[in-house]
């Protein structure tokens, strides 16, 4: 089978890319080892542990390529506050749409939901999507890339692009160099029903051990949900999966300062280690790298998937563009603009997650005391702040047209 363009891994990000360049004239064929089948939504389904905090910038994206509506009416929380503080000093910062006259900071939504509403889509136009296609060998024939899948079947494209997540296969087969270390965390994720509302706000605590996010959910009504990310050292992840649920629950709301009550039940734990890695290069002659097999970040801020979904719209830009102009969409010239535009922001973002993650480990006194008289003083900086809103909506830097105004 041959196309113009292969999409290895139709998981958010390439799912993304995918429906950008539905309407380029490219053969376009989407692979990936998974079914793709979507699941009915039943509302009263358990939480999926796995969530994504999607800023404004990547709802503009979806939206425009016709799958906001298959979130919304499934099931997404919009949030409108985030509060951040130290747990052990006094700092704290809180942060408002309202502050740079936003509706919202962005919506807390199941990675199964936001699926499901892109796999939609693409069932639904005329992309090729492959489904049950496990990528297994990857190799240079000329000026295509040949690729065997697992059950032996060979697709060939001149230009390919690696979609395949965080242990891309693509990537390896590739030979494409990465930076990468452990965090030196695991991260717990689940759903838990607590006290209080919520108040629409995504919470964080900085703990000696690491963050612990609590992000609204839109539970059934009466009942007030959030789903957690607790970030701590392997050994105290262990100890915390370990634990029966009433004695997680206990140590949650410990752990949270009962800032929204007691937790009161936790759904099935899943427990993820966290480790940083970057590709040295996102692209080569044939070849582009976007979302996590580009880069993964701490999830402490919420911004991977984000990061992937401007990575799709940047590339699907300058592909769109080449090809109207009658480039060669394959050449390292081309695919270099994508780079261009995306690996000065993305390593910036990694940089900032890098750098707070290590300033609230950080046990020194002076360094303790820095952190928490720099959160109350930005926190009183109301043009600071707006700034922080900004990058948390996702609408600083070089942004494709699909997540412009
Ligand atoms: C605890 C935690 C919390 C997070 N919270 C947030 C958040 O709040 N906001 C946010 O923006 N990001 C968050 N992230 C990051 C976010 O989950 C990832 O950035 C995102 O899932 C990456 O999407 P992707 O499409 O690039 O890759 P994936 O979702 O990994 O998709 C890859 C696809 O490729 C397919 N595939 C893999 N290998 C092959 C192969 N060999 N052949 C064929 N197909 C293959 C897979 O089946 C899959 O469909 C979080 C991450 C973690 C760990």
């Amino acid at each position: 089978m041959r196309a113009d363009l292969i999409i290895v891994g139709a998981g958010m990000v390439g799912s993304t890319l995918a429906l950008a360049l539905e309407h380029s004239g490219l053969d376009i064929l989407i692979v990936d080892g998974s079914p793709l089948s979507v699941a009915p939504f039943a509302a009263d389904a358990p939480f999926e542990p796995r969530v994504s905090a999607l800023s404004v910038a990547s709802q503009r994206i979806i939206e425009r390529l016709g799958a906001w509506q298959g979130i919304a009416s499934r099931r997404a929380c919009p949030y409108g506050e985030m509060r951040v503080w130290d747990g052990s000093g006094t700092g704290s910062i809180h942060f408002a749409a309202a502050s740079v006259h936003a509706d919202t900071l962005g919506h807390i939504v199941e990675n199964r939901v936001v699926q499901d509403a892109l796999l939609e889509r693409l069932h639904d136009s005329q992309i090729g999507l492959l489904p049950g296609a496990r990528l297994e060998q990857l190799r240079r024939s000329g000026d295509d890339w040949l690729l065997t899948l697992e059950d032996g079947r060979q697709l060939r494209a001149p230009l390919l692009v690696a979609a395949d997540g965080a242990n891309s296969a693509v990537r390896r087969l590739a030979g494409c160099a990465t930076r990468e270390w452990d965090y030196l965390h695991h991260a717990i994720v689940t759903s838990v029903r607590c006290e209080r509302p919520h108040q629409a706000t995504a919470w964080q605590r900085f703990t000696d051990d690491g963050p612990l996010a609590f992000l609204p959910l839109a539970g059934p009504a009466g009942e007030h949900w959030c789903s957690i990310v607790w970030s701590t050292v392997p050994a105290e992840a262990e100890r915390l999966m370990a634990l029966g649920d009433e004695d997680f629950c206990r140590e949650l709301t410990r752990a949270f300062e009962s800032r929204l009550g007691q937790v009161l039940h936790a759904d099935r734990r899943l427990c993820i280690p966290l480790r940083q890695r970057h590709a040295k290069r996102y692209i080569e002659p044939g070849l582009a790298l976007i979302g996590d097999a580009a880069h993964t970040i701490h999830p402490l801020a919420g911004q991977g998937v984000n990061l992937g979904f401007l990575d799709a719209a940047v590339l699907a830009e300058v592909l769109l563009h080449a090809a109207e102009r009658g480039e060669n969409l394959a050449d390292e010239r081309v695919l270099s603009r994508y780079e261009r535009r995306r690996m000065p922001y993305n390593l910036a973002m990694m940089a900032a997650m890098e750098g707070f993650e290590r300033l609230f480990q950080a046990d020194p006194l002076p360094l303790r005391l820095l952190r928490n008289i720099g959160l109350d003083l930005v926190d009183g900086q109301a043009e600071a702040k707006a700034l922080f809103v900004r990058q948390a909506l996702g609408l600083s830097g070089d942004l494709p047209e699909l997540a412009r105004a």
